[in-house]
């Protein structure tokens, strides 16, 4: 009996451990729990985290399919993106790219280029331009591309999608006219002609003649947008305004397993939108979580569509303007409240956020767990920063907004008034906690930028030798809080993602070198190694 014993025993203690999918170890694991813990090593079954300890423990307890031995690198939680715009991101990678072209000659050069290599596009698209790189820093005309496309319509945004330029030939299929005015827009005219510079709701007047995408594009678009974003470490994306269409889309995509991207998709600020949420009620899968509105409240700084309490500091007379009237704000905040969703605001100038934060105060009264949020929060009028901790209303900033607008933002606001700008620490105070976003395609797509941004606030080439109003860097911690659990609860994840924590979605990311202690002119070179999305390898450097 005893000499039978012994072998079944051993048999018994072995088949003891418990068998998970993936163990990973000798790691620096950055869990991003509440005591911000740092662990060695991690198991993973069905998707979610099983443990995270000591290498040995772990090793000792669980048997896995599939190990990696991490060799001494660095894991961090999955990157969030609390703003951006995936789809357009994608869309943007098949058009004409204009981003730092350094002239109108260079702009005029890379579409003729495009149209070159695609002859049989019916429109030509573009996008990335930003006069404050030309010489002079003033708005291109639509001239040259006149002359170049006299019957093929031309269609180029600005870097913020605040601004376009189009050619006479777009312009007359949207019937747009000298001397035309619209509510929230801008159509420039000079000497009584159009130049084809448009703001903010003058350029929906030309986009909504472009033919819709088809489906087979559309997917190709999004795909190539995941497949550069995970490489970066992103594994869930806000995309601040889509139409109910395209949600639906994305969700098809999700469910064959071709998307595997998780989003949080707010909706625009549309009717039929409204219809399809109120009618359909939240969408909430492992994958897509739809429970959000996006509403405009200005437009951009760049373009001098901010609107500002107080005249432009470089255009004298000149506040910008709402995109909507207050009374609609009013109207859309009412119905939001009423269904129990979250209102996300985008708001740059002080006087958008006020208005926002006035209309936000208005229905939430007082301390709430809404999150109702405001995108960007960028120029905030000093008696303000307080009422988004009387409302906790959820500033979602963009660290680098600051160091790409840092170069031109004391002369649009002056020195005063630019003290109250990208004031990210001041707005974290408020309530203790806030997500980082990038705003891409505007920005890059890149959470180590964001990061480096909102740490050290200079640019890639280390300009300003001491930083850029420093009083509003971020922590480390803070900054990686922001990307990771801070962005997850903005979304009300906070229970599924942001932390490496048992139960947790599995999704990690693995570095080549630590975020948390890598020289600061080096933070920009820190690399990912391997993505991975509820457990699946969904990038590899390998
Ligand atoms: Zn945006």
């Amino acid at each position: 009996m005893l000499a039978l014993l012994g072998p079944a025993f051993l048999l018994l203690s072995c088949s003891t451990k418990t068998k998970v999918d993936l163990l990973i170890y000798n790691a620096s694991i950055y869990t991003v729990d509440s005591s911000f813990s740092v662990a060695e090593a991690m198991a993973v079954s069905d998707g979610k985290i099983v443990e995270t300890g000591k290498t040995s423990d772990l090793q000792n307890k669980y048997e896995a399919k599939d190990k990696i031995d991490a060799q001494g690198k660095f894991i961090y939680p999955g990157f969030i993106d609390a703003h951006a715009h995936f789809v357009s991101y994608g869309q943007s990678l098949f058009t004409v790219d204009l981003y730092d072209s350094k002239s109108i000659d260079e702009l005029v050069q890379r579409v003729k280029d495009f149209d070159s290599a695609h002859p049989n596009e019916a429109w030509i698209l573009g996008r990335g331009w930003d006069q404050n790189k030309f010489p002079g820093k003033s708005y291109p005309t639509n001239e040259a591309l006149n002359k170049l496309f006299p019957n093929k319509p031309v269609l180029l945004g600005r870097v913020d999608g605040h601004a376009a330029i189009a050619n006479d030939k777009a312009l007359a299929l949207a019937g747009v006219r000298a001397g035309d005015k619209l509510t929230g827009g801008e159509i420039e005219t000079k000497n009584g002609k159009l130049t084809g510079i448009l703001i903010d709701n003058a350029v929906d007047l030309v986009s909504s003649k472009v033919p819709q995408q088809t489906p087979a594009k559309l997917k190709d678009a999004l795909m190539e947008a995941q497949k550069n974003c995970f490489a970066v470490g992103l594994t869930t994306i806000d995309d601040c305004g889509l139409d109910h269409a395209t949600i639906s889309f994305i969700d098809s995509l999700q469910k064959t397993g071709d998307l595997k991207m998780r989003l949080y998709a707010m909706l625009s600020d549309a009717k039929e939108n409204f219809e399809f949420a109120f009618t359909k009620g939240k969408i909430k899968t492992d994958h897509l979580d739809v429970r959000a509105f996006k509403v405009y409240a200005d437009g951009a700084l760049g373009s001098r569509g901010a609107c500002l309490l107080h005249p432009y500091s470089d255009q004298p007379g000149w506040s910008g303007f709402l995109l909507s009237s207050q009374q609609h704000y009013d109207s859309v905040a009412r119905i939001i409240y009423e269904h129990g969703w979250q209102m996300c605001t985008h708001a740059i100038g002080d006087s958008g956020n006020r208005t926002m934060l006035t209309v936000y105060g208005k229905y939430l009264k007082g301390k709430n767990d809404l999150r109702w949020r405001i995108e960007h929060a960028q120029v905030i009028n000093e008696n303000d920063f307080k009422l988004f901790g009387e409302y906790n209303i959820i500033p979602s900033v963009q660290p680098t907004h600051a160091t790409s607008d840092m170069y031109w933002a004391g002369d649009r606001l002056g020195p005063e008034r630019v003290k109250g700008a990208y004031a990210f620490k001041q707005l974290l105070e408020q309530n203790g906690w806030m997500p980082l976003g990038t705003d891409f395609p505007v920005e890059d797509i890149s959470p180590f930028k964001t990061f480096y941004a909102a740490v050290v606030r200079k640019d890639a080439k280390g300009w300003p030798a001491n930083g850029f109003q420093m009083e509003n860097a971020l922590t480390r911690e803070e900054a990686l809080r922001g990307m990771t659990i801070w962005a997850a609860k903005a979304n009300f994840e906070e229970n599924e993602k942001g932390s490496l924590e048992t139960g947790k979605f599995a999704d990690f990311v693995i570095l080549d070198n630590d975020l948390m202690k890598e020289v600061s002119e080096k933070l920009l070179q820190v690399s990912v190694l391997k993505t991975f999305v509820g457990g699946e390898r969904v990038y590899d450097t390998k």
